[in-house]
């Protein structure tokens, strides 16, 4: 009897380590995707009254549209939507460098309910979730350099409609020199130093000495020092990012270590000392996580307005291609084409509309831009 027992609490146990097992590893509770609101709608699915041949199509459905490679130039408007009749997804790469912010604003009915999500591409071609959209609008920091995914999708045959607005921003709202901006930054990442010997691993942006300096986030002054190439020095610390901002040659030090400041604070004045007594007065700014990164996308500003859209009333309406064959892209730009054309009078189906294009279903199921 006791071995009885005995013998089921250990099939018991294998069971119970074997769901754990599979729950860790087949639904990975630890990352973004697991929380996000597509994941927990399509957990809902597996109680709901539609078949697993539907659910399966809805599922399926992003990976088919990332497959069509579309690509997106930031900013841009657009207006995607769905009449409910298909299950369909939209999938949009973007481009994005390490010190840039990812804008996401998203407005629509109240009603409309649809999920929105941020991936990463890696080097094998598997996507990473890196952000979700709880609320209409969403500000990542691009950590990373790489190719980005925006996904989009609606629940299973309900209609939506969204206008989704796409643009950068510097991550750092601040410009480190008062009344400065990009055209001040006269020599850049990269640049030759002691004849070559060294490369400039920051950015120098030239204003008049005793300009004020600005913290570019709020933090903790790290470091307050006098010496060396730098002469006088602020490390500033930026905990959200787990990064240091440096600040070099100045002429007078405001701050002291242990200091908490916050964005746009003075922490000193522009100067030209350290090996810069030569040269005229001038910041270097440098950024360092595990070691030097290029900093001048971080506080770079930016135009950030997208084309409006028009003609938005082309949304999920079929069109017929006219008269000749049709030249599809897969971006919505005249270098971006596609080794694709659609012959006359194929009717495709319309299923975003931007500024100058739309975004097409062809029969095949691969979706293309046109230009309008
Ligand atoms: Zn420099």
């Amino acid at each position: 009897m006791k071995k009885i027992l005995w013998r089921s609490f250990k099939i018991l146990l294998s069971l119970l380590l074997l769901g754990a097992f599979a729950f860790l590893i087949y639904l990975k509770p630890f990352t973004p995707e697991f929380w996000s609101e597509r994941a927990k709608y399509e957990r809902s699915l597996w109680f709901s009254e539609y078949g697993s041949e539907q659910i399966d199509a809805w599922r399926a459905a992003p990976s088919i549209a990332r497959a069509d490679s579309l690509f997106l130039d930031l900013p841009v408007n657009l207006q995607v939507g769905e009449t409910g009749e298909d299950l369909s997804a939209w999938a949009y790469h973007l481009e994005l460098k390490e010190g840039q912010k990812l804008l996401i604003e998203i407005s629509r009915d109240t009603a409309d309910l649809f999920f929105a999500d941020l991936y990463f591409k890696e080097e094998n071609g598997k996507y990473s979730s890196e952000a979700t959209l709880k609320s209409d609008s969403l500000a990542y920091p691009v950590l990373e350099s790489g190719v980005y995914l925006l996904q989009i999708q609606g629940k299973m045959y309900e209609p939506f409609t969204a206008n989704i607005e796409l643009h950068t921003a510097p991550i750092y709202d601040v410009f480190p020199v008062a009344g400065k901006d990009n055209r001040a930054v006269q020599s850049f990442w990269g640049a030759p130093r002691d004849g070559g010997r060294r490369k400039h691993e920051g950015i120098d942006i030239f204003a008049k000495k005793g300009t004020p300096l600005l913290a570019v986030c709020d933090g903790e002054i790290r470091r307050v020092r006098e010496g060396g190439l730098g002469g006088r020095t602020v490390w500033l610390y930026d905990s959200e990012l787990d990064q240091s901002i440096y600040y070099a040659h100045l002429d007078e030090q405001l701050v002291s270590a242990g200091d908490y400041v916050t964005a746009g604070d003075t922490i000193g004045t522009v100067g030209n000392t350290g090996n810069a007594r030569t040269t005229p007065p001038h910041l270097h700014l440098g950024i360092y996580v595990n070691g030097a990164v290029d900093p001048y996308l971080f506080v770079k500003r930016v135009a950030e307005k997208a084309e409006p859209l028009k003609n938005t009333e082309q949304l999920t309406d079929t069109l017929s291609i006219t008269e000749r064959p049709a030249r599809m892209y897969f971006a919505p730009r005249k270098e971006a084409k596609a080794n694709a054309v659609l012959v006359a009078e194929t009717a495709v189906k319309v299923t975003a509309v931007l500024p100058d294009y739309l975004q097409i279903k062809a029969p095949n199921g691969r979706s293309y831009f046109v230009p309008k």
